[in-house]
């Protein structure tokens, strides 16, 4: 295998470029250096409150709070919106299943609501008096949002760095947006979760909650006013914050690596109009070219010639949750079903044709992944390799 095979066909997640070298690791030194990997435990600026700064000047948000993953944040996110249980919750069919798991570990009941045709969620199908609704900006792709929405969750665990066409970061817009540093994201700790928000008291909420419903004051054991409800411990630790702090260095790196591996492969497409490139809009994080096959047979052809010349690739049918185990068979851990057994009669899904037209054009679409770590000779002879594979499915 040439350096370039390797580089493109055998990292098992294409698009996070990690980053990770020795010579790169200064925060991560620092924490060592310094004997503390609790965050709480000094009362000068820890790495994770760093963190948090960084990341919230950058997105343009007032607050940011860190946690283990993106599904804690969505969980907290929810939590803090005060809900009753069975509680309705709008949310796409086609995403990770981590959103409808998040709503039903909160006690509440996930509504799917059908994609449009860039396979966002379609904002017309949410009902106007909608109180909460989780959007997910899916492989980097901006989703429309849904107006006069009190509680609008953005799930950006795909999308970190995205815009939307007013130049505002995803998971800015609403009440608050979520971020994963999982593996086969944007940017990677192995696993980590940071959410943002505007709102103020929000942001108090879910400090709290995540830290056993105390005040705490960093550099103390934590203190709860008489007034405190339940919580439970998401707190980060200092040495993943470390390397996220590290990763984050390199987003801009990483976006413009993106969006130069973009423009180049869209100067080699294939020249056919049964495989079409679906064009990206200007303020999405390019991690892929998202194919639209004219059939299911061309698009798996495909999928095996990619394969087969060790190009990385994927689909994205796991992500249509009404066929999904999880939500078809509407099982618990709980023996009275929780919170199922808390399910209104109001129906469980949204769409005008039992989500048929989603079902087809997941099957025709075709992901290729971009590598922005590439140096521009070698993202050109990958986007030639494409083409010809490509060419002759
Ligand atoms: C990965 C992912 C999540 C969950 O993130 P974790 O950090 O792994 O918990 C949630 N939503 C979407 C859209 C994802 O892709």
């Amino acid at each position: 295998m040439s350096s370039l095979d390797k580089r493109l066909g055998q990292r098992f997640l294409p698009y996070g470029a990690n980053y990770l070298d020795w010579s790169d690791m200064s925060e991560l030194r620092k924490v060592i250096e310094h004997q503390v990997l609790f965050r709480y435990q000094t009362e000068t600026e820890s790495m994770a409150s760093r963190l948090e700064r960084t990341v919230a000047e950058r997105l343009g948000a007032h607050h940011a709070l860190a946690v283990h993953n993106c599904t804690e944040a969505l969980r907290l996110a929810l939590i803090s919106t005060r809900p009753s249980i069975g509680d309705l919750v709008y949310i796409p069919a086609v995403t990770f299943v981590a959103v409808a798991g998040a709503v039903l570990s909160s006690g509440l009941i996930p509504v799917l609501v059908d994609a449009d045709d860039s396979l966002s969620m379609d904002p017309t199908l949410v009902p106007p008096d909608a109180q909460r609704v989780i959007v997910a900006h899916m492989e980097g792709t901006v989703a429309p949002l849904p107006a006069g929405v009190p509680y609008l969750v953005e799930d950006c665990a795909q999308s970190l760095g995205a815009r939307f066409p007013d130049g505002r970061q995803v998971g800015t817009a609403g009440y608050a947006g979520t971020f994963s540093f999982h593996h086969n994201k944007v940017l990677t700790s192995g696993e980590g979760g940071l959410l943002v928000t505007n709102d103020e008291s929000a942001w108090s909420t879910m400090r709290c909650y995540h830290d056993h419903g105390s005040a705490r004051v960093p550099g103390h054991y934590p203190t709860w006013n008489q007034d405190a409800h339940f919580g439970e411990n998401f707190v980060t630790s200092e040495q993943v914050a470390a390397v996220q702090c590290q990763q984050f260095r390199h987003l801009d790196e990483l976006l413009a690596g993106l969006e130069r591996m973009y423009a180049i492969a869209m100067g080699e497409l294939p020249d056919r109009p049964d495989l079409e490139v679906r064009p990206r809009a200007a303020g999405d994080v390019k991690v892929s070219l998202r194919f639209r096959c004219e059939s299911r047979q061309l698009r798996d052809a495909a999928v095996a010639a990619l394969t087969a010349a060790g190009i990385a690739n994927w689909t994205l049918g796991k992500y249509l949750l009404p066929d999904h185990p999880v939500l078809t068979g509407r099982r618990s851990l709980y023996r009275d079903g929780f919170p199922w057994n808390h399910a209104p009669d109001a129906p469980s899904a949204l769409s005008h044709d039992g989500f048929a037209r989603t079902r087809d054009l997941l099957d025709r679409t075709l992901c290729v992944p971009l590598s922005p770590e590439l140096p521009e000779e070698e993202q050109v002879v990958a986007a030639k390799a494409v083409r010809q594979v490509l060419e002759a499915v």
